[in-house]
Protein backbone atom coordinates (compact mmCIF):
# COMPACT_ATOMS: atom_id res chain seq x y z
CA UNK A 1 0.00 0.00 0.00
CA UNK A 2 1.48 3.54 -0.94
CA UNK A 3 1.97 5.83 2.33
CA UNK A 4 -1.30 8.18 1.09
CA UNK A 5 -4.17 5.93 1.48
CA UNK A 6 -6.69 5.66 -1.44
CA UNK A 7 -10.19 5.39 0.53
CA UNK A 8 -13.09 5.13 -2.48
CA UNK A 9 -16.92 5.74 -1.55
CA UNK A 10 -19.93 4.27 -3.64
CA UNK A 11 -22.73 6.31 -3.12
CA UNK A 12 -23.18 9.56 -2.17
CA UNK A 13 -25.91 9.53 0.53
CA UNK A 14 -25.79 10.47 4.35
CA UNK A 15 -23.99 6.93 5.17
CA UNK A 16 -21.05 7.87 2.22
CA UNK A 17 -21.21 11.61 2.93
CA UNK A 18 -20.70 11.24 6.58
CA UNK A 19 -17.80 8.29 6.30
CA UNK A 20 -16.21 11.24 4.20
CA UNK A 21 -16.32 13.63 6.91
CA UNK A 22 -14.81 11.63 9.59
CA UNK A 23 -12.06 10.00 6.95
CA UNK A 24 -11.10 14.05 6.17
CA UNK A 25 -10.97 14.39 10.35
CA UNK A 26 -8.80 11.31 10.79
CA UNK A 27 -6.94 10.99 8.17
CA UNK A 28 -6.78 14.71 6.29
CA UNK A 29 -3.68 13.13 4.03
CA UNK A 30 -5.89 10.51 2.30
CA UNK A 31 -7.18 10.56 -0.90
CA UNK A 32 -10.93 10.40 -1.02
CA UNK A 33 -13.21 9.61 -4.07
CA UNK A 34 -17.27 9.42 -3.78
CA UNK A 35 -18.84 7.72 -7.35
CA UNK A 36 -22.38 8.09 -7.04
CA UNK A 37 -25.03 8.29 -9.86
CA UNK A 38 -27.25 11.28 -7.36
CA UNK A 39 -25.96 14.20 -5.55
CA UNK A 40 -26.03 14.04 -1.87
CA UNK A 41 -29.31 15.75 -0.72
CA UNK A 42 -31.97 15.39 2.37
CA UNK A 43 -33.90 11.89 1.04
CA UNK A 44 -35.49 12.40 4.36
CA UNK A 45 -36.84 15.46 3.04
CA UNK A 46 -38.45 15.23 -0.20
CA UNK A 47 -42.01 15.86 0.88
CA UNK A 48 -41.17 19.03 2.16
CA UNK A 49 -39.79 19.67 -1.58
CA UNK A 50 -42.78 18.12 -2.94
CA UNK A 51 -45.42 20.09 -1.02
CA UNK A 52 -43.36 23.01 -1.76
CA UNK A 53 -42.24 24.09 2.07
CA UNK A 54 -38.93 24.37 0.79
CA UNK A 55 -36.86 25.45 -3.01
CA UNK A 56 -35.53 22.31 -5.03
CA UNK A 57 -31.90 23.84 -3.92
CA UNK A 58 -32.35 23.79 -0.27
CA UNK A 59 -32.87 19.73 -0.39
CA UNK A 60 -29.30 20.02 -1.74
CA UNK A 61 -26.87 19.32 1.31
CA UNK A 62 -23.85 20.50 0.36
CA UNK A 63 -23.15 24.16 -1.79
CA UNK A 64 -21.55 23.65 -4.60
CA UNK A 65 -18.25 23.16 -4.84
CA UNK A 66 -18.04 21.31 -1.41
CA UNK A 67 -16.61 18.57 -2.77
CA UNK A 68 -13.54 20.27 -4.42
CA UNK A 69 -12.96 22.32 -1.54
CA UNK A 70 -12.52 19.32 0.60
CA UNK A 71 -10.75 17.80 -1.77
CA UNK A 72 -12.62 14.68 -2.45
CA UNK A 73 -12.69 13.42 -5.66
CA UNK A 74 -16.39 12.77 -6.52
CA UNK A 75 -17.38 11.04 -9.76
CA UNK A 76 -20.96 11.18 -11.22
CA UNK A 77 -21.74 7.82 -12.27
CA UNK A 78 -22.96 4.54 -11.53
CA UNK A 79 -20.93 1.19 -10.57
CA UNK A 80 -20.75 -1.47 -12.13
CA UNK A 81 -18.45 -3.95 -10.72
CA UNK A 82 -16.08 -4.72 -7.60
CA UNK A 83 -13.13 -6.66 -8.53
CA UNK A 84 -11.65 -7.32 -4.77
CA UNK A 85 -8.79 -9.14 -5.77
CA UNK A 86 -7.48 -6.63 -8.22
CA UNK A 87 -9.24 -4.00 -5.35
CA UNK A 88 -10.23 -2.25 -8.58
CA UNK A 89 -14.01 -0.44 -9.48
CA UNK A 90 -15.63 -0.49 -12.75
CA UNK A 91 -18.06 2.28 -13.39
CA UNK A 92 -20.52 3.59 -16.42
CA UNK A 93 -18.65 7.05 -16.73
CA UNK A 94 -15.31 6.93 -15.78
CA UNK A 95 -11.87 4.96 -16.08
CA UNK A 96 -11.58 2.29 -13.59
CA UNK A 97 -10.78 3.45 -10.36
CA UNK A 98 -8.30 1.35 -7.34
CA UNK A 99 -8.49 1.51 -3.85
CA UNK A 100 -7.04 0.45 -0.51
CA UNK A 101 -10.15 0.97 1.59
CA UNK A 102 -13.84 0.88 0.21
CA UNK A 103 -16.89 1.74 1.28
CA UNK A 104 -20.04 0.66 0.18
CA UNK A 105 -23.15 2.89 1.19
CA UNK A 106 -25.14 2.37 -2.18
CA UNK A 107 -28.67 2.64 0.06
CA UNK A 108 -32.08 1.29 -1.54
CA UNK A 109 -34.44 1.11 -3.74
CA UNK A 110 -38.09 1.39 -4.30
CA UNK A 111 -39.38 -2.45 -4.95
CA UNK A 112 -41.38 -2.83 -8.51
CA UNK A 113 -42.79 -6.00 -9.70
CA UNK A 114 -42.77 -6.59 -13.80
CA UNK A 115 -46.01 -5.10 -14.37
CA UNK A 116 -46.92 -4.32 -18.27
CA UNK A 117 -46.88 -0.72 -18.43
CA UNK A 118 -44.44 0.29 -15.56
CA UNK A 119 -42.38 2.20 -18.53
CA UNK A 120 -44.72 4.80 -19.16
CA UNK A 121 -44.83 8.54 -18.30
CA UNK A 122 -46.54 8.99 -14.76
CA UNK A 123 -45.44 5.79 -13.60
CA UNK A 124 -43.17 6.34 -10.84
CA UNK A 125 -41.82 5.06 -7.22
CA UNK A 126 -41.47 7.19 -4.68
CA UNK A 127 -37.46 7.09 -3.29
CA UNK A 128 -35.71 9.88 -4.50
CA UNK A 129 -35.39 13.25 -5.80
CA UNK A 130 -36.14 12.15 -9.37
CA UNK A 131 -39.63 10.88 -9.40
CA UNK A 132 -40.89 13.73 -6.94
CA UNK A 133 -39.49 15.90 -10.16
CA UNK A 134 -41.62 13.20 -12.37
CA UNK A 135 -44.58 13.76 -9.89
CA UNK A 136 -44.39 17.70 -10.36
CA UNK A 137 -44.09 17.73 -13.59
CA UNK A 138 -46.84 15.30 -14.41
CA UNK A 139 -48.95 17.51 -12.25
CA UNK A 140 -48.29 20.78 -14.09
CA UNK A 141 -48.86 19.09 -16.99
CA UNK A 142 -52.72 18.54 -15.86
CA UNK A 143 -52.50 15.31 -13.58
CA UNK A 144 -55.47 14.93 -11.13
CA UNK A 145 -56.29 11.22 -10.08
CA UNK A 146 -52.90 9.78 -8.54
CA UNK A 147 -53.04 5.75 -7.51
CA UNK A 148 -50.73 4.85 -4.93
CA UNK A 149 -49.86 0.88 -4.27
CA UNK A 150 -48.72 -0.16 -0.78
CA UNK A 151 -49.99 -0.11 3.08
CA UNK A 152 -46.57 1.38 4.46
CA UNK A 153 -46.28 4.61 5.88
CA UNK A 154 -44.37 5.61 2.88
CA UNK A 155 -47.62 5.29 0.86
CA UNK A 156 -49.07 7.67 3.59
CA UNK A 157 -46.65 10.00 3.38
CA UNK A 158 -46.88 10.37 -0.29
CA UNK A 159 -50.54 10.60 -0.65
CA UNK A 160 -50.38 13.40 2.14
CA UNK A 161 -48.31 15.13 -0.92
CA UNK A 162 -50.75 14.47 -3.54
CA UNK A 163 -53.68 15.52 -1.46
CA UNK A 164 -51.97 18.89 -0.86
CA UNK A 165 -51.67 19.49 -4.52
CA UNK A 166 -54.86 19.28 -4.97
CA UNK A 167 -55.14 15.40 -6.30
CA UNK A 168 -57.71 12.71 -5.90
CA UNK A 169 -55.85 9.62 -4.12
CA UNK A 170 -56.95 6.08 -4.69
CA UNK A 171 -55.06 3.70 -2.54
CA UNK A 172 -54.37 0.01 -3.19
CA UNK A 173 -53.37 -2.42 -0.28
CA UNK A 174 -53.11 -6.69 -1.50
CA UNK A 175 -54.07 -7.30 2.24
CA UNK A 176 -56.37 -6.10 4.64
CA UNK A 177 -54.79 -3.91 7.09
CA UNK A 178 -52.48 -0.86 7.18
CA UNK A 179 -49.29 0.43 8.71
CA UNK A 180 -48.67 -3.07 10.08
CA UNK A 181 -45.08 -2.71 10.09
CA UNK A 182 -45.02 0.42 12.34
CA UNK A 183 -47.85 0.68 14.34
CA UNK A 184 -50.12 -1.48 16.22
CA UNK A 185 -54.13 -1.62 15.57
CA UNK A 186 -54.82 0.83 17.48
CA UNK A 187 -52.11 3.52 16.85
CA UNK A 188 -52.54 3.01 13.25
CA UNK A 189 -56.20 3.65 13.58
CA UNK A 190 -55.13 6.95 14.30
CA UNK A 191 -53.14 7.64 10.77
CA UNK A 192 -55.84 5.63 8.98
CA UNK A 193 -58.66 7.70 9.91
CA UNK A 194 -56.85 10.82 8.78
CA UNK A 195 -56.87 8.91 5.44
CA UNK A 196 -60.74 8.38 5.24
CA UNK A 197 -61.32 11.45 6.53
CA UNK A 198 -59.54 12.88 3.47
CA UNK A 199 -61.95 11.26 1.24
CA UNK A 200 -58.91 8.69 -0.12
CA UNK A 201 -60.10 6.03 -1.99
CA UNK A 202 -59.14 2.86 -0.33
CA UNK A 203 -59.20 -0.93 -1.55
CA UNK A 204 -58.48 -3.82 0.58
CA UNK A 205 -57.32 -6.95 -1.41
CA UNK A 206 -56.76 -5.26 -4.36
CA UNK A 207 -53.53 -5.83 -6.65
CA UNK A 208 -52.70 -4.05 -9.75
CA UNK A 209 -51.82 -6.00 -13.22
CA UNK A 210 -51.50 -3.90 -15.37
CA UNK A 211 -50.48 -0.20 -16.15
CA UNK A 212 -52.43 1.20 -19.69
CA UNK A 213 -51.94 4.09 -21.57
CA UNK A 214 -52.35 6.17 -24.28
CA UNK A 215 -49.37 8.07 -26.23
CA UNK A 216 -46.61 6.93 -23.83
CA UNK A 217 -48.68 8.30 -21.06
CA UNK A 218 -50.38 6.50 -17.83
CA UNK A 219 -54.15 6.46 -18.10
CA UNK A 220 -54.84 4.32 -15.69
CA UNK A 221 -54.55 0.78 -13.94
CA UNK A 222 -56.17 -2.83 -13.84
CA UNK A 223 -56.54 -4.30 -11.14
CA UNK A 224 -56.27 -8.00 -10.89
CA UNK A 225 -60.10 -8.54 -10.43
CA UNK A 226 -60.16 -7.21 -13.63
CA UNK A 227 -61.45 -3.24 -13.35
CA UNK A 228 -59.43 -0.27 -14.37
CA UNK A 229 -59.39 2.86 -12.13
CA UNK A 230 -58.48 5.70 -14.44
CA UNK A 231 -55.71 8.08 -13.01
CA UNK A 232 -52.80 10.34 -14.32
CA UNK A 233 -49.96 9.04 -12.13
CA UNK A 234 -49.28 5.47 -10.52
CA UNK A 235 -47.05 5.43 -7.62
CA UNK A 236 -45.97 1.88 -6.09
CA UNK A 237 -44.62 1.94 -2.53
CA UNK A 238 -44.48 -1.90 -1.67
CA UNK A 239 -41.11 -1.86 -0.14
CA UNK A 240 -37.31 -1.79 -0.86
CA UNK A 241 -34.46 -3.69 -1.30
CA UNK A 242 -30.93 -2.50 -1.29
CA UNK A 243 -28.24 -1.66 -3.99
CA UNK A 244 -26.46 -4.13 -4.43
CA UNK A 245 -26.64 -6.22 -7.43
CA UNK A 246 -23.34 -4.63 -8.57
CA UNK A 247 -21.36 -7.21 -6.08
CA UNK A 248 -22.78 -9.90 -7.71
CA UNK A 249 -19.01 -11.75 -8.36
CA UNK A 250 -17.19 -9.72 -6.15
CA UNK A 251 -16.65 -12.33 -3.11
CA UNK A 252 -18.88 -9.85 -0.85
CA UNK A 253 -20.88 -11.32 1.07
CA UNK A 254 -25.17 -10.77 0.05
CA UNK A 255 -27.93 -11.95 1.81
CA UNK A 256 -30.76 -9.14 0.14
CA UNK A 257 -28.29 -6.65 1.94
CA UNK A 258 -24.19 -6.28 2.31
CA UNK A 259 -23.76 -8.38 5.24
CA UNK A 260 -21.34 -6.81 8.19
CA UNK A 261 -19.70 -7.61 11.25
CA UNK A 262 -20.52 -4.98 14.38
CA UNK A 263 -17.60 -3.27 12.94
CA UNK A 264 -19.01 -2.78 9.91
CA UNK A 265 -16.89 -4.36 7.92
CA UNK A 266 -17.78 -7.23 4.88
CA UNK A 267 -17.01 -10.35 4.43
CA UNK A 268 -14.31 -8.98 2.11
CA UNK A 269 -11.37 -7.45 3.63
CA UNK A 270 -10.38 -4.00 3.97
CA UNK A 271 -14.02 -3.42 2.36
CA UNK A 272 -16.38 -2.12 4.83
CA UNK A 273 -20.53 -1.15 4.33
CA UNK A 274 -22.64 1.52 5.70
CA UNK A 275 -26.40 2.64 5.58
CA UNK A 276 -29.26 1.23 3.68
CA UNK A 277 -27.18 -1.14 1.42
CA UNK A 278 -26.22 -3.11 4.77
CA UNK A 279 -27.41 -5.46 7.63
CA UNK A 280 -25.44 -5.89 10.98
CA UNK A 281 -24.92 -9.59 11.98
CA UNK A 282 -23.05 -8.39 15.30
CA UNK A 283 -21.89 -11.98 15.79
CA UNK A 284 -21.77 -15.04 13.64
CA UNK A 285 -24.66 -17.32 13.47
CA UNK A 286 -26.92 -14.30 14.61
CA UNK A 287 -29.78 -12.72 12.11
CA UNK A 288 -28.52 -9.64 10.45
CA UNK A 289 -30.57 -6.37 10.90
CA UNK A 290 -31.03 -3.68 8.26
CA UNK A 291 -32.50 -0.69 9.93
CA UNK A 292 -32.91 1.78 7.33
CA UNK A 293 -32.86 5.33 9.33
CA UNK A 294 -31.30 8.42 8.52
CA UNK A 295 -29.34 8.74 11.73
CA UNK A 296 -28.39 5.25 11.63
CA UNK A 297 -26.77 5.50 8.10
CA UNK A 298 -25.02 8.41 9.68
CA UNK A 299 -23.81 6.80 12.60
CA UNK A 300 -22.87 3.70 10.68
CA UNK A 301 -20.64 5.96 8.16
CA UNK A 302 -18.96 7.90 11.23
CA UNK A 303 -18.30 4.07 12.75
CA UNK A 304 -17.05 2.76 9.54
CA UNK A 305 -14.34 5.64 8.95
CA UNK A 306 -12.82 5.24 12.08
CA UNK A 307 -12.25 1.20 11.11
CA UNK A 308 -11.29 2.06 7.55
CA UNK A 309 -8.35 4.45 9.09
CA UNK A 310 -7.01 1.55 11.71
CA UNK A 311 -9.31 2.28 14.64
CA UNK A 312 -11.62 -0.17 16.43
CA UNK A 313 -15.00 0.93 16.86
CA UNK A 314 -18.13 -0.99 16.97
CA UNK A 315 -21.63 0.10 15.87
CA UNK A 316 -23.85 -0.13 18.69
CA UNK A 317 -27.23 0.61 17.20
CA UNK A 318 -28.77 1.41 21.12
CA UNK A 319 -32.46 2.09 21.06
CA UNK A 320 -33.78 1.91 17.44
CA UNK A 321 -35.62 5.39 17.30
CA UNK A 322 -36.96 6.70 13.89
CA UNK A 323 -39.31 9.70 14.10
CA UNK A 324 -41.80 11.37 11.43
CA UNK A 325 -44.69 13.26 10.32
CA UNK A 326 -47.59 12.45 8.47
CA UNK A 327 -51.04 14.43 7.66
CA UNK A 328 -51.87 15.69 10.95
CA UNK A 329 -49.67 13.84 13.55
CA UNK A 330 -46.12 13.31 14.90
CA UNK A 331 -45.10 9.85 15.43
CA UNK A 332 -42.14 8.04 17.32
CA UNK A 333 -41.13 4.89 17.61
CA UNK A 334 -38.37 3.01 19.77
CA UNK A 335 -36.66 -0.36 20.48
CA UNK A 336 -38.85 -3.35 20.25
CA UNK A 337 -41.68 -0.86 19.38
CA UNK A 338 -43.84 -3.71 17.33
CA UNK A 339 -42.91 -7.44 18.24
CA UNK A 340 -44.46 -10.03 16.36
CA UNK A 341 -47.75 -11.26 17.54
CA UNK A 342 -46.83 -14.10 20.12
CA UNK A 343 -43.74 -12.90 21.03
CA UNK A 344 -44.56 -13.45 24.90
CA UNK A 345 -44.44 -9.39 25.47
CA UNK A 346 -46.99 -7.54 27.57
CA UNK A 347 -48.14 -4.41 26.53
CA UNK A 348 -49.78 -1.08 28.16
CA UNK A 349 -51.00 1.83 26.01
CA UNK A 350 -52.58 4.74 26.53
CA UNK A 351 -55.41 6.45 24.33
CA UNK A 352 -55.32 10.25 26.11
CA UNK A 353 -57.60 13.08 26.20
CA UNK A 354 -56.45 14.78 23.53
CA UNK A 355 -56.28 12.03 20.86
CA UNK A 356 -52.68 11.31 21.10
CA UNK A 357 -51.73 7.51 22.04
CA UNK A 358 -48.79 5.91 23.57
CA UNK A 359 -48.05 1.94 23.79
CA UNK A 360 -45.00 0.27 25.81
CA UNK A 361 -43.82 -3.04 24.91
CA UNK A 362 -42.63 -4.75 28.24
CA UNK A 363 -40.03 -7.60 28.74
CA UNK A 364 -39.47 -9.04 31.91
CA UNK A 365 -40.75 -5.85 33.70
CA UNK A 366 -38.73 -3.55 32.02
CA UNK A 367 -39.59 -1.11 29.02
CA UNK A 368 -38.49 -2.57 25.82
CA UNK A 369 -39.83 -0.40 23.14
CA UNK A 370 -42.84 2.14 22.72
CA UNK A 371 -45.12 3.47 19.89
CA UNK A 372 -45.89 7.30 20.54
CA UNK A 373 -48.52 9.33 18.34
CA UNK A 374 -48.55 12.75 19.25
CA UNK A 375 -47.76 12.25 22.52
CA UNK A 376 -44.49 14.05 21.93
CA UNK A 377 -43.79 14.91 25.14
CA UNK A 378 -42.34 11.31 26.20
CA UNK A 379 -40.12 10.66 23.63
CA UNK A 380 -37.45 11.76 25.66
CA UNK A 381 -38.21 10.03 28.97
CA UNK A 382 -39.53 7.03 26.99
CA UNK A 383 -36.05 6.58 25.40
CA UNK A 384 -34.31 6.82 28.72
CA UNK A 385 -36.51 4.59 30.70
CA UNK A 386 -35.56 1.92 27.71
CA UNK A 387 -32.20 2.55 27.72
CA UNK A 388 -31.59 2.60 31.76
CA UNK A 389 -33.55 -0.40 32.36
CA UNK A 390 -35.84 0.50 34.67
CA UNK A 391 -38.34 -1.82 36.23
CA UNK A 392 -42.06 -0.05 35.27
CA UNK A 393 -43.84 -2.83 36.33
CA UNK A 394 -45.28 -0.56 39.45
CA UNK A 395 -45.73 2.31 37.74
CA UNK A 396 -49.39 4.09 38.24
CA UNK A 397 -51.08 5.38 35.53
CA UNK A 398 -50.69 8.76 37.56
CA UNK A 399 -47.14 8.62 36.94
CA UNK A 400 -47.96 8.42 33.57
CA UNK A 401 -50.06 11.48 33.34
CA UNK A 402 -48.64 13.75 36.03
CA UNK A 403 -45.14 12.55 37.25
CA UNK A 404 -41.69 13.34 35.31
CA UNK A 405 -40.72 10.31 34.01
CA UNK A 406 -37.42 11.08 34.12
CA UNK A 407 -37.64 11.03 37.64
CA UNK A 408 -37.47 7.14 37.38
CA UNK A 409 -34.02 7.15 35.41
CA UNK A 410 -31.45 6.68 37.94
CA UNK A 411 -28.82 9.23 38.32
CA UNK A 412 -25.78 9.02 35.91
CA UNK A 413 -28.03 6.67 33.46
CA UNK A 414 -29.48 9.13 31.60
CA UNK A 415 -28.01 9.05 28.06
CA UNK A 416 -27.42 11.27 25.00
CA UNK A 417 -29.03 10.52 21.49
C1 LIG B 1 -39.41 9.64 1.10
C2 LIG B 1 -38.52 9.17 2.20
C3 LIG B 1 -38.70 9.66 3.48
C4 LIG B 1 -37.89 9.24 4.52
N1 LIG B 1 -38.10 9.74 5.77
C5 LIG B 1 -37.28 9.35 6.78
C6 LIG B 1 -37.44 9.88 8.09
O1 LIG B 1 -38.37 10.66 8.34
N2 LIG B 1 -36.57 9.48 9.06
C7 LIG B 1 -35.56 8.59 8.80
O2 LIG B 1 -34.80 8.25 9.70
N3 LIG B 1 -35.39 8.07 7.56
C8 LIG B 1 -36.21 8.42 6.55
N4 LIG B 1 -36.03 7.90 5.31
C9 LIG B 1 -34.95 6.91 5.11
C10 LIG B 1 -33.61 7.63 4.95
O3 LIG B 1 -33.73 8.62 3.97
C11 LIG B 1 -32.56 6.58 4.59
O4 LIG B 1 -32.43 5.68 5.68
C12 LIG B 1 -31.20 7.20 4.30
O5 LIG B 1 -31.29 8.16 3.27
C13 LIG B 1 -30.19 6.12 3.88
O6 LIG B 1 -28.98 6.72 3.52
P1 LIG B 1 -27.89 5.94 2.66
O7 LIG B 1 -26.74 6.87 2.55
O8 LIG B 1 -27.66 4.59 3.20
O9 LIG B 1 -28.57 5.68 1.24
P2 LIG B 1 -29.12 6.69 0.14
O10 LIG B 1 -29.61 7.95 0.71
O11 LIG B 1 -30.08 5.88 -0.66
O12 LIG B 1 -27.84 7.03 -0.75
C14 LIG B 1 -27.21 6.05 -1.54
C15 LIG B 1 -26.76 6.69 -2.84
O13 LIG B 1 -26.02 5.72 -3.59
C16 LIG B 1 -26.40 5.80 -4.96
N5 LIG B 1 -26.13 4.53 -5.63
C17 LIG B 1 -26.84 3.37 -5.55
N6 LIG B 1 -26.26 2.42 -6.30
C18 LIG B 1 -25.18 2.98 -6.87
C19 LIG B 1 -24.16 2.50 -7.75
N7 LIG B 1 -24.15 1.25 -8.22
N8 LIG B 1 -23.19 3.35 -8.14
C20 LIG B 1 -23.17 4.64 -7.69
N9 LIG B 1 -24.10 5.15 -6.83
C21 LIG B 1 -25.08 4.32 -6.44
C22 LIG B 1 -27.90 6.09 -4.87
O14 LIG B 1 -28.41 6.61 -6.08
C23 LIG B 1 -27.94 7.09 -3.73
O15 LIG B 1 -27.76 8.40 -4.19
C24 LIG B 1 -36.85 8.29 4.26
C25 LIG B 1 -36.66 7.80 2.96
C26 LIG B 1 -37.49 8.23 1.94
C27 LIG B 1 -37.27 7.68 0.56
Amino acid sequence: MEDTTKYVIIGAGIAGISTAEELLRLDPAGNITIISDEDYYYRAALSEYFQGKIERNEIFAKEDGWFESAGIDFIRGAVTSVDTGARKITCDRSESVQYDKLLIATGASALTTPWPGLELDGVCTYRGLGCVDTYLHEIEEGAKKAVVLGGGILSFELIDNFLQLGLEVTLLVRGEGLLGLLFDEDGAKIIEDQLYARGVDVRFKTEADSFEGVNGKVTGLVTKAGETIPCDLIAPAIGIRANVGFLEGSGIEVDRSVIVDGFLRTSTEDVYAAGDCCAVRAAPGDRSVPTRTWLTSALQGQAAAVNMTGGDRSFREGVIFNSSSVFESFYAVLGLFNPAEGSGHAFRSWKFADGSYMRWTIEKGRLAGAIIIDAMKYVWPVRQLIESRVDVTGLLESDIENADLLELVPQGQQVLF
